[in-house]
């Protein structure tokens, strides 16, 4: 009788399971979800750079940029030219589709909705960027749940990869950026206007550094780190 009442196994895998490497290859057309501009360079600024030579990248900046009234006059086409200038030199040169939703205060409406389903048609990605669910930045996580929603109806996604700014992520995959770390933070460099109001290269440089702990070979001294999930599963990731 022994046998039928032997315990199954704990599924918890023996040893220091790390995310493993995130394959690149499968990534053909590309939307990234920035809820700010400067999102897009410190989630997934060094993974962007490796895609962009083979992979169709499309940036939506679903705010306004301008600060919610903390930054000067005129804030939001600057930050808006500031994202272009990073995003070129990540090598991505598509025109930035802009939503000009109220910073710091984005509300999931039935018109949002409506307009990113539309951006999805049009731009038929297989893989989309985003901030994590449980961002502590308000626009971050409401941004995510909302497009999550409509992802979870729209056809033709592969993965959505939850990228990391205030909040860390529980990495599902790692990717090695140490060969475009530096044309990163030349990147991040171009975010002029809010540079000043946080120490966000070393911050975003030390999460970088922290995360290249993933990565089996020695060499690596940067990466970045996803939470992965179909677009069917991604409202239930967090
Ligand atoms: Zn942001």
């Amino acid at each position: 009788m022994l046998k039928f009442i032997k315990r199954r196994a704990p599924e918890v895998p023996a040893g220091n399971a790390l995310p493993p490497a995130l394959d690149l290859s499968g990534a053909q057309r590309v939307l990234v979800i920035a809820p700010h501009p400067d999102d897009e360079t410190l989630g997934c600024g060094g993974t962007l750079a490796q895609l962009a030579p083979f992979a169709e990248i499309s940036v939506l900046l679903v705010t306004n940029g301008d600060g919610a009234g903390d930054l000067p006059e005129g804030a939001s086409d600057t930050r808006k030219a500031e994202m272009a200038e990073a995003l070129k030199l990540l090598g991505v040169n598509r025109p930035i589709t802009c939503f000009d939703e109220p910073d710091g205060a984005f509300t999931d409406t039935p018109a949002y909705r409506k307009r990113l389903a539309a951006l999805l048609e049009q731009v038929k990605p297989n893989w989309v960027f985003m901030p994590w669910l449980l961002d502590s930045h308000s626009d971050h996580s409401r941004i995510a749940r909302a497009s999550c929603d409509v992802l979870a109806r729209a056809k033709g996604v592969d993965k959505v990869l939850f990228y990391e700014i205030w909040t860390p992520v529980p990495a599902t995959h790692v990717v090695d950026i140490t060969a475009t770390a530096l044309v990163k933070r030349q990147a991040l460099l171009c975010h002029r206007t809010v540079l000043p109001h946080g120490n966000y290269v070393d911050a975003s440089f030390g999460l970088a550094q922290y995360r290249a702990i993933y990565v089996p070979s020695r060499e690596a001294r940067f990466a970045e780190v996803f939470t992965v999930r179909s677009a069917a599963d991604c409202a239930k990731a967090a």
